[in-house]
């Protein structure tokens, strides 16, 4: 099973990952977390997103390939893939199609976890008190939610037309959006 999670930043994408790859033994593919690793590591690829990262845009496809192509070297042999936080524009779909095809898999559902922009700026502004991401400031989030809605949110048509989207309210307790999920999961 490969799926895809899609949502703004703050959605909590990253917590329902988790609880994901947990119970249904999924490789968590987040590009945002192996790009922030590779900052950490002060990384050729690390110091050319960095500042990217911080003005709230996308980093280069070229980047994202380098980045899901070693994940996808390290992680053969796994049972299925969620992927969080990639594709994030319909060049890198394409991209994932391909991919798709070369592994001769396919995608099985693209969940969008669907927040109003008020609690996404709360969210994220409480988030950067808990997890000190350069990223996660007032500024910052204004640029990343533009981003969002101008590269990533034309996915939403492009997965619906598919026939792969399935949309759950990503407002309330986490468990209870969590049991939203598994239920489309359980429905595949
Ligand atoms: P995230 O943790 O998914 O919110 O990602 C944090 C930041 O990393 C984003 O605002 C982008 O600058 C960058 N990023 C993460 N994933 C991608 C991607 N698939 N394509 C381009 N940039 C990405």
């Amino acid at each position: 099973m490969n799926l895809v999670l899609l949502g703004p930043p703050g959605a909590g994408k990253g917590t329902q990952a988790n609880l994901i790859c947990e119970k249904y033994k999924l490789s968590h593919l987040s590009t945002g977390d192996l790009l922030r690793f590779e900052i950490a590591n002060e990384s050729e690829i690390g110091l050319k997103a960095k500042q990217i990262i911080d003005e709230g845009k996308l980093v280069s496809n070229d980047i994202i390939i380098n980045v899901i192509k070693s994940f996808f070297n390290n992680n053969k042999n796994s049972s299925g893939y969620l992927l969080d936080g990639f594709p994030r524009n319909t060049e890198q779909a394409k991209l994932l199609d391909k991919l798709m095809l070369e592994l001769k898999n396919k995608l099985s559902c693209v969940i969008l976890l669907d927040v109003d922009e008020k609690h996404l700026k709360d969210r994220i502004l409480s988030r950067s008190k808990e997890e000190g991401r350069s990223d996660d400031n007032e500024e910052t989030l204004i640029k990343r939610l533009e981003t969002y809605f101008n590269e990533t949110m034309p996915l939403i048509k492009y997965y619906n037309e598919a026939k792969l989207l399935k949309k759950v309210s990503g407002v309330g307790e986490i468990m209870h959006i969590n049991q939203s999920i598994n239920s489309i999961i359980d429905h595949l």
